[in-house]
C-alpha cells in the first residue's frame, strides 16, 4: 500500500513538472493507470490512494477484474485490440475505448451499447508512424472514420489515440507527438467537442505532455516491469 503510494506520488510529481515545464496548467493531464497483467488487489491499493481511471488490454483479463472492483467507483477504458466477437462485452462492461481503427467495430459498439447507460467515449487510435505491424487508422483515413464514428447514436467521439514507433532520441519522441497534436488539431476545427489527446507512456510521458498529451497511459512506473510473456 505505501509502496502504491510511493509509486502513484512520483508519477504525479512527474506529470504535474512536465505539466510546468510546458506552460500547461496544472491537472491539464489525466493518468490512465495501465493495469494489464496486474492482478485486481494492486489495483485496489492504487485506487485507495486515489486513482480512478484504469486501462486494460485483454478482455478476459479485465473482466474479472471489473468485477472484482465492482464496489469501487472506477472508470475502465479499453486500450487494446478490439475483435469484433468481443465487442458486446466491452461495450457493456467499458467506459471508454480508446483503440478504434474501424468503423465496422464501432458500429457494433454503438449497437450494442446498452440504453441505460450514458455513451460509450471513443477516442481513435492513430498509427502515427504508419507502421506495418501496428494498428491504428492511417492519419490519412483519420477524417472519414471520425465522421462515421461521430455520427453513431451511442458513442462519444472524445479523440485520439496513439503509439508513436519506439523512438532513440527525445527528438524523434517529440517529432511524432507534434505530428499527432496536428492531428488533433485537425479533427477539433471539424468536431469541436474532442478533448482527449491520449499519448505517452512511461518511458516518454515528458514528450508527450510537451506536445498536448491530455491523458497519459502509464504501466511500468505505477506498477513496476511486467513479468509476464503478454508484455505488450
Ligand atoms: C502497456 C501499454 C501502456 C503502458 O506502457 P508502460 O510502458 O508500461 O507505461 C500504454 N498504452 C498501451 C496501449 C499499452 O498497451
Amino acid at each position: 500500500m505505501t509502496n502504491s503510494k510511493t509509486r502513484l506520488q512520483s508519477v504525479m510529481n512527474f506529470i504535474n513538472l512536465a505539466e510546468q515545464q510546458a506552460n500547461r496548467p496544472q491537472g491539464s493531464v489525466q493518468l490512465l493507470a495501465v493495469s494489464k497483467t496486474w492482478p485486481a488487489s494492486r489495483l485496489r491499493e492504487l485506487a485507495e490512494v486515489g486513482q480512478t481511471r484504469f486501462g486494460e488490454n485483454y478482455l478476459q483479463e479485465a473482466l474479472e477484474k471489473i468485477d472484482a472492483l465492482a464496489d469501487l467507483p472506477l472508470e475502465w477504458h479499453f486500450i487494446g485490440p478490439v475483435q469484433s466477437n468481443k465487442t458486446r462485452e466491452i461495450a457493456d462492461k467499458f467506459d471508454w475505448v480508446e483503440s478504434i481503427d474501424r468503423v465496422k467495430i464501432a458500429q457494433r459498439l454503438s449497437a450494442q451499447r446498452p440504453v441505460d447507460k450514458a455513451p460509450l467515449n471513443i477516442c481513435l487510435q492513430v498509427n502515427i508512424d504508419d507502421e506495418s505491424s501496428k494498428a491504428g487508422v492511417h492519419p490519412d483515413n483519420l477524417m472519414e472514420l471520425a465522421a462515421a464514428v461521430s455520427q453513431l447514436e451511442n458513442l462519444r467521439l472524445r479523440g485520439l489515440m496513439v503509439i508513436p514507433a519506439i523512438a532513440e532520441t527525445t527528438e524523434q519522441q517529440l517529432d511524432a507527438f507534434g505530428r499527432a497534436q496536428q492531428l488533433f488539431s485537425q479533427l477539433k476545427t471539424v468536431h469541436p467537442e474532442v478533448d482527449t489527446l491520449s499519448m505517452g507512456m512511461s518511458a516518454d510521458m515528458q514528450a508527450a505532455i510537451a506536445q498536448g498529451s491530455t491523458q497519459v497511459r502509464i504501466g511500468t512506473a505505477l506498477f513496476g516491469e511486467r513479468h509476464t510473456p503478454n508484455k505488450k
